[in-house]
């Protein structure tokens, strides 16, 4: 009775050892954080996670009206700060796009989808739909320098516009407002979205800060309060 007492003690301990190698992240416990790390709340309404991966399905923000677009409106002071410091800097700057609804977002996919002659895939490479799409968050904005007429903007989508002097200054500046970079070229591991866009997206200031100055994608930053938070699939990185 004892030695099978025994053996399944021993079967536990082995099954708990594998468990730990086979989900080391899952363990990372709040002893392993970074002593630097901003004490925060990773659960807030700023830190809300939207990727390839990470579905907010069909939420939408409430949203306030900013320079013809849309936000959520807790983050529309911090954006109105940034566009305001940006002109007294002498730089032209919009938003080309802020919020997005999902009757938009529809309208979209489906053009993509028929401009990649109905191929999925080929359309979820060239547009971010419903779910997986920032703008529906109200967080997000994507900047430019040229405006077409009141609602339309040029350059945003064009790589053209990480060559120009506001691109720079925003990538600089951004985290001052609470905004960062959000898709950097080198971490689409992490958000396997294709993101074309001068598109930054708000954490607020400390999150910012730490996240800029540290060279992390959000996905990072979230993971280091707890990895259960992002999901990443082991081949999920677009071509
Ligand atoms: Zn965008």
């Amino acid at each position: 009775m004892k030695k099978r007492f025994l053996s399944v003690l021993l079967l536990c301990v082995m099954l708990a050892a594998l468990c730990c190698s086979v989900f080391p992240a899952a363990t990372a416990a709040a002893e392993d954080r970074p002593d630097d790390l901003p004490d925060i709340d990773i659960h807030s309404w700023e830190f809300r996670l939207c990727n390839a991966y990470n579905s907010v399905a069909f939420y939408i923000c409430e949203y306030g009206g900013i320079e013809g677009q849309g936000l959520d409106p807790r983050v529309v002071p911090y954006a109105q700060e940034l566009l305001s410091d940006a002109r007294a800097q002498g730089y032209t700057i919009y938003m080309a796009q802020g919020f997005r609804n999902l009757e938009w977002l529809e309208n979209n996919y489906k053009s993509v989808l028929r401009d990649c002659e109905y191929d999925p895939v080929a359309a979820a490479r060239a547009f971010q739909g419903i779910g997986v799409n920032e703008h529906q968050t109200g967080l997000a904005i994507d900047f430019t320098d040229q405006m077409k007429n009141r609602t339309n903007f040029y350059r945003f989508t064009d790589p053209e516009i990480f060559d120009s002097e506001l691109y720079a200054w925003l990538v600089e500046h951004c985290a001052d407002y609470g905004f960062i970079l959000r898709y950097p070229e080198e971490k689409a591991y992490y958000y396997g979205v294709a993101c074309p866009h001068a598109h930054f997206r708000f954490v607020g200031k400390e999150a910012a800060r730490y996240i800029t100055d540290h060279d992390l994608c959000l996905e990072e930053f979230i993971m280091l309060y707890d990895p259960d938070l992002v999901f990443i699939p082991e081949h999920g990185r677009f071509a």
